[in-house]
């Protein structure tokens, strides 16, 4: 018999897990089932494309039973299996970075701790929610040796060997005194139901009935959910699905399903989650796409299954066309899967539009979480760009909250303005209060606030809509617009000798010093030159390098 320690992070999580949340608990069956069908889609693409595994007796199910008077909970699974170091790796480790970003974000508050873990997902540990001791026996396909794992979850765990019919793995949870009533076949199949319904592989349920007969029964519908038709489909099943892939608690904004069929035959299922990932904004974040081919999984963490800006989106790809056993990295030049992509990054695209015409409010939340990555897209993806430069959204002085450059060009009110304006280069309190924007207020013009960072690299990339032409108005060029010439050259004589002395004074410090005929109440203001970038800009060029 030998001891292990968990890893320290394991220790705090599972101390969590134990000592302080009691809500939520159900989902620690979502884990394990979700974990058992992970272990049958590796074995299922060794079977289909390594001819070691080819002559494998493999019947993919999972198991579910119960004994009630023991309080014991089993869920079983003929899947890969894992040997002796392979449960150390995975069973005494923290290898995801989801899981390490949840343990940062516990607030000790119960209640919002608990819908993290259902944000997040915590995964296998969750079983000691609702257990004292756990067992896991397990065989690797292809091994003659089976191993058991047990711990009571207080920092160390032990691993034996021990003895298992074929290869797959077996969970056996000891139930906590308070956590009996997850031994009832009711509740099973109640929680299967909402969490595993579209599970792509059987799950059966072991019970007694009244009689007291061994029964046997499918609670699962195990389709795959995208294959199905959208006529069969409704609402809920979508949310169930999206909520088992993802393991968001939320409803997503909104989805799209696509069935392509002639050319090119796929399907693709595409879920917008309510509140943006907590890692869109990090280097290493986790990708949301998983792919299929022909119903079989291939792989769920390559980058470019969607153009990165996208990479908020869940949900799924499958393909008809692709082989078996494509590559992982043969993934990336495969013209099929630039067909798709391409195909399904329109689509839903198109799809924005829609929601941003027919369900104002809804894209409104889409935008208060999307705007960034798609700004991101308009860099990035100059295939799309039209489509983009309509979704994109700007703050601006003559409108509350947000507003296309569509909704921008339909108020302009006067036919002299040849330009859209905006400022930049600064956060947004600071851009409304600045001075220059004072004349165009007056003259009822208005100016777009782009505090984005990233504002400022798209602005040229767009650098008309529709015959307008977008402007800065803090830059010393923008000075001869809106002003009729006459009215100019008063003012500029005015003001010129007040100018040079302040030039004067003010020496290398600045660049020029003119004679403003924009302000109104404000004495002076600054201006960039017509080809300085802003300082904001030059602030992000110099962090990327440049
Ligand atoms: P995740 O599933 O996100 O990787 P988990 O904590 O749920 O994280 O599981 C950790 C790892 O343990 C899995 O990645 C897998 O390698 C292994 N594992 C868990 N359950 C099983 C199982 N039923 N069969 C095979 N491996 C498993
Ligand atoms: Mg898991």
């Amino acid at each position: 018999m030998a001891k292990h320690h968990f890893q320290t992070e394991v220790n705090r999580l599972l101390d969590i897990l134990i000592y302080s949340l009691y809500s939520h608990r159900e989902i620690f069956l979502r884990e394990l089932v979700s974990n058992a069908s992970d272990a049958l889609d590796k074995l299922k693409i060794l079977t289909l494309t390594d001819d070691a595994y080819k002559g494998l007796d493999f019947a993919p199910r999972i198991d579910i039973s119960f004994d009630k008077d023991k309080a014991l909970l089993t869920v079983s699974d003929t899947g890969i299996g894992m040997n002796d170091e392979d449960l150390v790796e995975h069973l005494g480790t923290i290898a995801k970075s989801g899981t390490r970003e949840f343990l940062s974000r516990l607030s000790g508050d119960e209640k919002k701790d608990s819908e993290l873990i259902g944000q997040f997902g915590v995964g296998f540990y969750s079983a000691f929610m609702v257990a004292d001791r756990v067992e896991v026996i397990s065989k690797k396909a292809g091994e003659e040796q089976a191993w058991r794992w047990v711990s009571d979850g207080k920092g160390e765990y032990e691993i034996d060997k021990a003895k298992r019919e074929g290869h797959g793995t077996s969970i056996v949870l000891h139930l906590k005194e308070d956590a009996k009533e997850f031994a009832s076949e009711w509740r099973i199949r109640e929680i299967v139901k909402r969490y595993s319904n579209h599970i792509a592989f059987p799950i059966y349920l072991s019970y007694e009935d009244d009689k007291g007969n061994k029964k046997e029964e499918q609670v699962n519908s195990a389709q795959a959910l995208w294959r199905r038709s959208k006529s069969e489909l409704e609402h809920k099943d979508y949310v169930e699905f999206y909520k088992n892939i993802s393991g968001d608690d939320e409803e997503p904004l909104f989805y799209l399903h696509i069935k392509a069929e002639g050319t090119m035959e796929y399907s693709s299922l595409l879920f917008v989650p309510r509140r943006a990932p907590f890692d869109m904004f990090s280097a290493d974040y986790r990708p949301g796409i998983r792919l299929y081919v022909k119903r079989v999984f291939i792989t769920e963490d390559d980058k470019e299954l969607l153009p990165q800006y996208l990479r908020f989106l869940r949900g799924i790809i499958d393909s008809e066309d692709l082989p078996l056993n494509v590559s992982r990295e043969m993934l990336q030049e495969h013209r099929i899967l630039a067909n798709i992509r391409n195909a399904t990054v329109k689509r839903f695209l198109q799809e924005c539009q829609r929601v941003a015409k027919e369900e104002p409010e809804k894209y409104l939340e889409f935008i208060r979480q999307y705007n960034k990555p798609l700004k991101e897209g308009l860099y990035s993806d100059f295939a799309h760009k039209d489509l983009l430069v309509d979704l994109v959204r700007f703050k601006s002085t003559s409108a509350a909250g947000y507003t296309s450059l569509a909704e921008y060009v339909e108020r302009i009110n006067n036919k002299e303005q040849k330009a859209i304006y905006y400022i930049s280069g600064g956060d947004e309190a600071v851009l409304r209060n600045a001075p220059v924007l004072e004349a165009y207020k007056k003259k009822n013009v208005e100016v777009l606030i782009m505090d984005d960072e990233i504002d400022e690299l798209i602005v040229p990339l767009i650098g008309k809509y529709k015959d307008y032409e977008l402007k800065a108005v803090n830059t010393s060029k923008a000075e001869d617009e809106f002003i009729n010439d006459e009215e100019k050259k008063k003012k500029a004589e005015e003001g010129k000798t007040v100018a040079e002395k302040i030039k004067k004074i003010l020496g290398d410090e600045v660049k020029d010093v003119i004679a403003s005929v924009r302000l109104e109440d404000s004495p002076a203001c600054i201006v960039l030159d017509e080809f300085t970038p802003s300082l904001k800009m030059q602030e992000l060029l110099k962090a990327m390098g440049q």
